[in-house]
C-alpha cells in the first residue's frame, strides 16, 4: 500500500498530513510512503527528515503516482489526484457542508474522500478526532494572541509602585477549544469566566477554576446529539443576550468559539454590546471562518469598533503549524492503524466509523449525512 501526502495548497496553510514519526509507523505497518518535497516546510519539518523515516520524496505526480491512499489536511483538488488508484482513500477535511462541488468532483473521479470533520463523537474515536486536537491549540492561541494585542498585563502584579489589575476574560462557548482558552487565560493570571448553552459545561468552566455564567430562566436548551450545541429558541437568545450585556461591558478580553455543526455560527456579540465594553479591550473570534460569532469581525484583520479590537484568523490552528501538524497526523495515524488489515494490506473501515466518514464511494455521493442535507 503506498501512502502518499502533498505540500497543501490552500491558501494560508501551513500545516502538513504527515510528521517523520508518522511517517515511521506508517511503514512499520508494511506501507510504503511517500512525501512531496517541501511539504512539511511551513511546519518546520524538512524533506530531509522525511526521507530519514524512510519516505521517499518527490514530485506531485512522483508521489502520487499509484497511491491507494491520501492523506491531507485540506482535501487537494482531485485534478491532482489523477496518477493515484483508481479508487483510492483520500482521508483529510473536506468541509462537507460547504465544499459540495469539490466533493461531487471526488464522487466523479472514483475516489473514497473520508472527512475527518465526520469523525463520530464516540470514546474510541476520540484520538482520531482532528476537530478536537486542532480546537484545543486554537484555544490556545487565541488567548495568546489577544494578550498580545491587549495593551495591559494578564496577571495582577504587586509592584513597589503600586497594583496592576489582573484581567478579566470572559469565554464564550465551553467547547474544547473553550477550555483550553479558560485553561490558558488562567495560567498568564486572569479573572475567568465562561459561559454555554450545554449544562455540562457549568462543571468543566468550575473545575478550571472560573466563574460560570449561565441564563437560568427556562432552563438550558442548547444540548444537540453527539455532544454537540443545537439551534437556540428566540426566548433563549434574548435572555443570552441580556446577560452577556450585562456581563461583557466589564470584560477586557473576550474568547468567543460557538459553534453548531452544519450551521454558519451562531451571533453572541453585537455591536451595540462592543460599544458597551471599555476602550483597549479585545475580542478573539475563534468562530470566524464558520461567519463569526461577533459582529463585524473580519478574518486575519484586526478591526477597531468603539475602541474595542475584534480579531480572528481565517485558520487558527495553522498559526501554530509543528503542533498542529503533529498533532493531526497523529490523528490520521490512529484512525488508519486502528482498521489495518494486513491481509488486506491497508485499512478496513467498519460500519459505525466508516459509514460516518465516508462522503463519496465508488462514483457516488454515499454519506448519509451530506444526502439528507445535515
Ligand atoms: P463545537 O466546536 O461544536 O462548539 C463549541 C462550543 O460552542 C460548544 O461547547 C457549544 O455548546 C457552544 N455553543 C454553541 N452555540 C452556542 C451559543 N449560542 N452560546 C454559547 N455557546 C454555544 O464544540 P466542540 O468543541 O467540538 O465540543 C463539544 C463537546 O463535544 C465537548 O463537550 C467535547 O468534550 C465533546 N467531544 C467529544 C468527543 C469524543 O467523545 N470523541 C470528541 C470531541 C468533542
Amino acid at each position: 500500500m503506498k501512502i502518499a501526502v502533498l505540500k497543501e495548497r490552500a491558501t494560508g496553510e501551513t500545516r502538513v498530513a504527515l510528521t517523520p514519526e508518522t511517517a515511521k509507523k506508517f511503514i512499520a505497518l508494511g506501507a510504503d510512503v511517500a512525501v512531496e518535497a517541501g511539504a512539511g516546510e511551513h511546519a518546520s519539518i524538512a524533506d530531509a527528515a522525511y526521507s530519514d523515516a524512510g519516505a521517499s520524496v518527490g514530485t506531485a505526480d512522483q508521489v502520487v503516482k499509484d497511491a491507494g491512499i491520501v492523506l491531507g489536511v485540506q482535501a487537494p483538488d482531485p485534478a491532482l489526484l489523477q496518477g493515484a488508484k483508481p479508487d483510492a482513500k483520500v482521508a483529510a477535511t473536506f468541509d462537507p457542508f460547504k465544499q459540495g462541488e469539490r466533493i461531487d468532483a471526488y464522487a466523479k473521479a472514483g475516489l473514497e474522500a473520508l472527512s475527518m470533520e465526520f469523525m463520530p463523537r464516540i470514546t474510541r474515536a476520540q484520538s482520531m478526532d482532528v476537530l478536537s486536537s486542532q480546537s484545543n491549540l486554537s484555544g490556545y492561541k487565541a488567548v495568546i494572541a489577544a494578550a498580545d494585542q491587549y495593551g495591559r498585563a494578564f496577571p495582577m502584579m504587586m509592584t513597589a509602585a503600586g497594583t496592576v489589575q489582573a484581567a478579566r476574560v470572559f469565554v464564550m462557548g465551553v467547547g474544547v477549544a473553550g477550555l483550553q482558552a479558560i485553561a490558558t487565560a488562567k495560567r498568564l493570571g486572569a479573572q475567568v469566566s465562561a459561559t454555554d448553552v450545554r449544562s455540562a459545561t457549568r462543571e468543566q468552566i468550575e473545575s478550571l477554576g472560573a466563574k460560570a455564567i449561565f441564563v437560568e430562566e427556562g432552563g438550558i436548551e442548547g444540548e444537540g446529539t453527539g455532544g454537540y450545541a443545537s439551534e437556540m429558541s428566540d426566548e433563549y437568545k434574548a435572555a443570552q443576550a441580556k446577560l452577556v450585556s450585562e456581563h461583557i461591558a466589564k470584560q477586557d478580553i473576550v474568547i468567543t468559539t460557538a459553534l453548531i455543526p452544519g450551521r454558519p455560527a451562531p451571533r453572541l456579540i453585537s455591536d451595540e454590546q462592543i460599544a458597551s465594553m471599555k476602550p483597549g479591550s479585545v475580542i478573539f473570534d475563534i468562530a470566524v471562518p464558520q461567519g463569526g460569532n461577533v459582529e463585524g469581525a473580519v478574518a486575519d484583520e484586526l478591526v477597531d469598533r468603539h475602541g474595542v479590537t475584534i480579531m480572528g484568523y481565517a485558520n487558527t490552528p495553522a498559526q501554530l503549524a509543528p503542533d498542529a501538524s503533529a498533532l493531526f497526523a497523529r490523528n490520521l495515524y490512529n484512525f488508519l492503524s486502528a482498521f489495518w488489515d494486513e491481509e488486506a494490506g491497508g485499512p478496513v473501515l467498519d460500519e459505525e466509523i466508516g459509514d460516518a466518514v465516508r462522503l463519496t464511494k465508488g462514483g457516488q455521493v454515499v454519506n448519509a449525512r451530506l444526502l439528507d442535507g445535515g
